[in-house]
């Protein structure tokens, strides 16, 4: 089979969160079981691109609304990413440094789609199925189907990964004009709420529509930001497949990001090496458990409440532990996070921005992470987690609530909760601190964890199964 993956993210060619992880690992193993599957995505300007060789694939030109582009489609020729990956270059709208944050993105994301189509169309054969992920390719199912000039892929059986609902992609009816000459009675597909709405589109016209876990799935049908109705309505055509991680890039074995590598065997030596490191670099102390937040601080992920959780815990349970934040996102949350370390030097510290290498370091060195958000569609960082030892306290929703089992329960490791409030994350903290005094019951959860199997090969083999449902 030939599956064409379309994405804004791929990692390591770029990447702003979990999605990227997916682009780079899904078709990789795709291959693996025997298919083609290959990456289409916007042509940035990252180190990846200059690292690397290209050979031209196709020149060709366009329009959004009235304005005239050229695309160039370039592909890398060495297959280093074990997948053959495709960049879309627009000259000024897509070759900036960062994926999302311009002003134009709505006009960057939707020439993307056009200049994706358009090339797909000239193709003298046809890919097995088309899989766009989230509303920054939404609107390609639609395109498939309903423009005039794309006539010859309306067969081409499309899917819709969700990996966050959140963001919608929304643009005004002004804008209708960006879309190449359609079939206007059509509208209703664009429509959701007064809007064009690409992901709303997305899930209305693609074959099949899939979401990052089962709980997540069920979770849209009463709060996907304005969707709840439609998901409730396209059930009998979504599916929930959980991710998968990379096996190969996060591996405490081999992590070319940490020096002191270790297995289940030797869990404890390694991770206490790669903690003295991440002690002496945020002055912390060694001797007193670890917990870390990664993540982008913002309220999906209960980041806000970070501040409290931390001031309360050194109140109420005592400064027994150190505290690590790495991440970016809402300034207020930046700031009030920075001003903590005024009050909680030695035993809290802060990183604000994005550090690939720290984050392994900290997914290594830490004993405890925390993920207390509020919406959390699959969660990789849980699983990434566990796969080094460290013991994941998550509030029971999305991927979270079907990857990891309170200690508590039967066959358990993790330490769950129910609400993103400041009492129940701080709850879970002093749980911790009682796991991590309990030095067997402590080496058991890591060693349990670890041998945890959360490889994709069991994902992409349900994708495929997916697909071959469409033929
Ligand atoms: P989301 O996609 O919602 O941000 P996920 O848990 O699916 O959340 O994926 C988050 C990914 O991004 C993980 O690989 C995590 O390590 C990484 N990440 C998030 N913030 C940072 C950061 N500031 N520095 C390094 N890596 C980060």
């Amino acid at each position: 089979m030939e599956i064409i993956h379309v994405s804004a993210e791929c990692y390591p060619v770029a990447k702003a969160g979990g999605l990227g992880d997916v682009v780079g690992a899904l078709p990789r193993y795709q291959n693996q079981l025997g298919h083609i599957a290959k990456v289409v995505m916007p042509m940035y300007n990252t180190k990846f691109l200059y690292n690397n060789q290209w050979e031209l694939v196709h020149k060709g030109g366009a329009n959004l609304g009235y304005w005239w582009f050229e695309y160039t489609v370039i592909k890398e020729i060495t297959n280093v990413l074990g997948f053959d990956l495709y960049l879309i270059d627009i000259g000024g709208l897509l070759d900036r440094e960062k994926v999302y944050g311009y002003d134009d993105d709505t006009e960057r994301f939707t020439a993307f789609q056009i200049a994706v189509v358009d090339w797909i169309a000239k193709w003298n054969h046809e890919p097995d199925v088309i899989h766009v992920h989230d509303h920054h390719a939404a609107l390609i199912p639609f395109m498939m189907q309903n423009c005039v000039g794309f006539r010859n892929l309306a067969d081409i059986p499309s899917v819709i990964t969700i990996h966050n609902a959140q963001y919608q992609g929304w643009l005004g009816w002004d804008k209708s004009h960006y879309i190449p000459e359609w079939d206007q009675w059509k509208w209703g597909q664009l429509e959701w709420n007064n809007m064009i709405n690409p992901l709303a589109s997305g899930i209305k016209c693609a074959w099949k529509v899939t979401t990052v876990s089962w709980s997540y799935m069920e979770e849209l049908k009463y709060m996907s930001n304005g969707l709840e109705a439609l998901f409730e309505y396209e059930k009998g055509k979504c599916s929930g497949i959980l991710n998968g991680i990379d096996t190969v890039v996060w591996d405490p074995e081999t992590d070319k990001y940490i020096d002191d590598h270790y297995k289940a065997l030797d869990v404890k030596r390694g991770k206490t090496a790669s903690k003295e490191k991440l002690c002496e670099t945020f002055e912390l102390d060694p001797e007193k458990p670890l917990f870390v937040f990664i993540g982008r601080l913002v309220g999906e992920k209960a980041a806000d409440l970070l501040p409290q959780v931390i001031g309360d815990s050194f109140y109420h349970i005592g400064r027994k532990m150190n505290f690590l934040i790495l991440g970016s996102g809402d300034p207020y949350v930046e700031s009030q996070l920075e001003i903590l370390k005024a009050y909680s030097a030695g035993d809290y510290n802060v990183f604000v921005g994005y550090n690939e290498a720290l984050s392994h370091l900290m997914y290594a060195g830490a004993d405890f992470i925390l993920m207390p958000s509020r919406v959390e569609p699959c969660g990789l960082n849980q699983m990434y987690a566990m796969r080094y030892g460290t013991v994941p306290i998550v509030r029971k929703t999305g991927g979270l609530k079907d990857t990891v089992i309170d200690y508590g329960d039967p066959d358990g490791y993790g330490i769950t909760h129910l609400y993103a409030s400041v009492g129940d994350i701080t709850q879970g903290i002093f749980r911790g601190l009682e796991l991590y005094e309990d030095k067997k019951r402590l080496k058991d959860v890591r060693k349990t964890m670890m041998k945890l199997d959360f490889s994709w090969d069991n994902s992409a083999q349900q994708y495929i199964n997916l697909y071959s449902t469409l033929h």
